[in-house]
């Protein structure tokens, strides 16, 4: 019987983690959505309203306009490698390939490239282009009907594996699964801890799937499904199961992933926390104008002494940024003398830069 191994990012793995796996985990992939269209329209589909099966394109955060925005995005956090995902990426084929020779010829050939595909649209001679543009790893996510593709893959130089959800009470059927992983030589099956989203909660209770307590969005059922496929499959199989819990997304994969944006991204003035968010002041001047603000900030520059790399004003907010300390220190003044609003705010340090939370002072 094989080992089942914790990995760093806590999950849990029967044989070698893929190279994908490891490398999302430290938050180095950048994760490229090349469309939100897709043939398979499953039940537990967990993308955004703004995602699901419309044909959009982001790099991580970042909606794609032109090429050079995934350039940017991937230096901006300095990515060691991409997923390339969807709704299904070889819908679009010829966008995909452009992509992955995109990023091989600019970030060399160590450049980790993962790709999911339901395989409903993979031709033998997609595999081989694909493979022959720099794609490293491929993971089917099939229907039944689609599974003998992935032994096309096989003939190509590619890392061939599957991703699917554990979803609650199916063991045997992934099992089946597995079993034929194993037979035709595959490298790996991942399984997901199956999560609830806005748009899967309805498909999701219809089944009578239900989330699991204590935690933001695992379903109730799916970690103990996966975990009876794993022991199964230590006993009985020679390839790799991976089991990579929906908690590990956000305490780990993410973390990492904004930890290493926000070292490049951050201003002198914004503090990285634990969690890889940005913490910043702000300072506005409510029914005032941009000369106000102007104004206000060359005061604080003179008379309070706050040094220039630690203002900026936000013209579009219309409040001045500064640290978070210079905020504290200068509430009561700024708002005796100013009628100021003050506050600090917590943001991810994504190309979206959503706010997670403003505390007044
Ligand atoms: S294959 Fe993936 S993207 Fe497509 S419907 Fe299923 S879960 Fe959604």
């Amino acid at each position: 019987m094989r080992e089942i191994k914790e990995t760093a990012g806590r999950s849990l793995v029967v044989g070698k983690l893929p190279r994908g796996c490891e490398l999302c985990m430290e938050g180095a992939k950048l994760v490229l959505f090349v469309t939100g269209l897709c043939p398979r329209r499953c039940f537990y589909c967990p993308l955004s309203e703004k995602r699901r099966w419309k044909d959009v394109i982001f790099a991580n955060e970042l909606e794609v306009r032109k090429d050079g925005d995934i350039i940017k995005e991937a230096r901006l956090m300095n990515a060691l490698g991409a997923g390339i995902t969807g709704g299904d990426p070889l819908i679009k084929p010829k966008r995909t390939i452009r992509y992955i020779k995109l990023l091989k010829e600019t970030f060399g050939p160590n450049f980790h490239l993962h790709l999911y595909t339901s395989g409903r649209t993979v031709t033998k001679k997609l595999l081989r282009d694909l493979s022959e543009a720099g794609l490293d790893e491929i993971r089917f996510h099939p229907s039944k009907s689609d599974w003998k593709k992935i032994e096309w893959a096989l003939d190509t130089d590619m890392d061939v594996g599957a991703e699917i959800p554990a979803i609650p009470g199916k063991a045997d059927e992934i099992k089946v699964f597995a079993k034929y992983l194993d037979d035709i030589g595959a490298s790996f099956l991942n399984l997901n801890e199956l999560e609830f989203s806005e748009t899967n909660a309805q498909e999701l209770r219809k089944r009578n799937i239900k989330p699991k307590s204590g935690t933001l969005a695992a379903a109730e059922g799916s970690e103990e499904t996966a975990l009876n496929v794993l022991k199964w499959a230590a006993r009985n199989l020679k390839i790799t199961v991976h089991y990579c819990p929906s908690s590990l997304k956000d305490s780990v994969q993410l973390k990492n992933r904004l930890l290493r944006r926000a070292k490049i991204v951050a201003k002198p003035y914004e503090e990285i926390t634990e969690e890889g968010l940005l913490v910043k002041g702000i300072i506005q001047l409510p029914n005032k104008g941009l000369n106000d603000l102007k104004r206000l900030k060359l005061i604080l520059i003179r008379r309070y002494g706050v040094p220039q790399k630690l203002l900026h004003i936000d013209e579009k907010n219309m409040v001045i940024e500064t640290a978070w300390y210079v905020v504290e220190e200068l509430s009561k003044e700024l708002k005796r003398r100013f009628n100021a609003e003050i506050g600090i705010v917590e943001e991810y340090p994504t190309a979206d830069r959503v706010r997670i939370s403003y505390t007044p002072l």
